[in-house]
């Protein structure tokens, strides 16, 4: 059997040669099998995290079909529309499609939310093929005629899971009644929740399936702890952690923005490099910090979920959660910080007592027990212990009884979508971060 490699995926020349430069040698198995459905025509959908290589899967079949049917730029009007739930994302796409597009002629832009409208309305009004976009944002400048979606051709929604958790459904529908129905789409989510597949069948036509992640894949290559602490004595045991050498590039996260600039002036305070990332920090800061963690010169990032969505750095030796998330599939997003472009990594969690419940919710999900490393699995949210396993150290989440209730957070999805959901939309991408 013939090895396949970018030149077998039928890839331009041009892209060819940027993909040498960016050094990426081989496909991964996610652009093995989106990018020959795409360069056929055909629509998609991608169960994909990222740190697979989805951004490229979609991106190569997008400048190759822009540069192979040239057209002159149009005022206002992308041949190509990305959506992304967070300005991270968004610039992280903008920026590999930059690099994947060095040597053809598509121009790219960013339209995003917590910086200026004018620039981004300038760069509209002079033309992009194609445009990487929050929703909210992008919803202020089509109604302010700033942009139109008339001429789409190729259409990707990316993480449509997190669009999901984050209130963003209403409005993607509302993009989505906007787009030529001549178009080819692609959707990619890390899970695939009813809402999702629903919204998949409404937006794709006779799509190709492509799945590379299911969840139990990507932790399988993560070592993952659970500290039993209380609430009050997680700082002392998360600097206590930071003090051993292999600790070398860490993200802390944290479930709230006040969370983190907590934590991370404590650490400060304690004489460790630390920079918070959340919403609440301006763009240039927020950039700052991500770059600092990437140079080395800040060995702790501390980060809500929404603000480390997309954030792509290499070598995170340890995650630590300071705070589980309330969603178990952030959890799984959260630790797949540390075990990318093959790597393994480590993640270690703090768990106090009200977190119980959502420990199990996890575990149910990975379907792989953590590691006790301190503390002990308790009753709370867990059941009843059998005796014969009491006081043994054991890896206690194979016990039955730790998964064999059903979960039922219906409530809390429900309160979050409606409380996000009614918020004014030109809150969210301020939100979305
Ligand atoms: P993504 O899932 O698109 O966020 O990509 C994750 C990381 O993998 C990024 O740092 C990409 O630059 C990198 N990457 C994507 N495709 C390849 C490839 N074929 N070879 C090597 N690195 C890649």
């Amino acid at each position: 059997m013939t090895e396949t490699t970018f030149t077998t995926l039928g890839l331009a020349e041009p892209l060819l040669r940027a993909l040498t430069a960016a050094n990426y040698t081989t496909p991964t198995p996610i652009q093995a099998q989106s990018i020959p459905a795409l360069n056929a025509g055909r629509d998609m959908i991608g169960l994909a995290q990222t740190g697979t290589g989805k951004t490229a899967a979609f991106a190569l079949p997008m400048l190759q079909r822009l540069e192979s049917v040239r057209q002159p730029l149009v005022r206002n009007c992308p041949r190509a529309l990305i959506l992304a739930p967070t300005r991270e994302l968004a610039l992280q796409i903008d920026q590999s499609v930059k690099a994947l597009g060095r040597h053809v002629r598509a121009r790219s832009t960013v339209v995003m939310g917590g910086v200026g409208f004018g620039n981004q309305a300038k760069a509209m009004a002079a033309g992009v093929d194609i445009l990487i976009a929050t929703p909210g944002r992008l919803l202020d400048l089509i109604e302010s005629r700033h942009v139109r979606l008339d001429r789409v051709e190729y259409f990707v929604l990316d993480e449509a899971d997190r669009m999901l958790d984050m209130g963003f459904i209403r409005d993607i529908k509302k993009i989505v009644a906007l787009l030529p129905r001549e178009r080819q789409s692609a959707l990619f989510s890390a899970t695939m929740p009813e809402a999702i597949s629903s919204l998949a069948s409404d937006l794709l036509k006779d799509p190709v399936h492509v799945s590379v992640t299911p969840a139990k894949v990507t932790v399988d290559r993560i070592e993952q702890h659970v500290y039993f602490v209380d609430a009050g004595n997680k700082r002392t045991l998360l600097t206590d952690m930071l003090a051993k050498p292999e600790m070398k590039r860490v993200i802390v996260f944290t479930r709230t923005k006040h969370g983190a600039d907590k934590v991370a002036v404590h650490l400060v305070k304690s004489g460790i490099r630390a920079e918070a990332i959340h919403g609440n920090k301006s763009q240039g800061a927020r950039q700052r910090a991500l770059s600092q963690f990437k140079s080395g010169e800040a060995r702790v990032l501390v980060a809500t979920d929404i603000a480390a969505r997309g954030i792509d750095v290499t070598e995170v030796t340890h995650v630590i959660n300071f705070e589980l998330p309330h969603e178990p599939e952030s959890y799984v997003h959260r630790i797949g910080r540390t075990a990318r472009a093959g790597h393994s990594g480590i993640a270690l969690s703090f768990c106090a007592g009200d977190e119980r419940p959502l420990l199990r919710d996890i575990e149910r999900l990975t379907k792989t027990p953590m590691i006790v490393a301190m503390g002990e699995r308790g009753t709370a949210g867990f059941g009843p212990r059998p005796p014969q396993q009491r006081n043994n150290g054991q890896r206690q989440g194979e016990r039955q009884g730790d998964r064999g209730q059903p979960r039922n957070n219906n409530n809390r999805s429900q309160q979050r979508r409606q409380g996000a959901g009614g918020a004014p939309r030109r809150n969210r991408d301020a939100r979305a971060a």
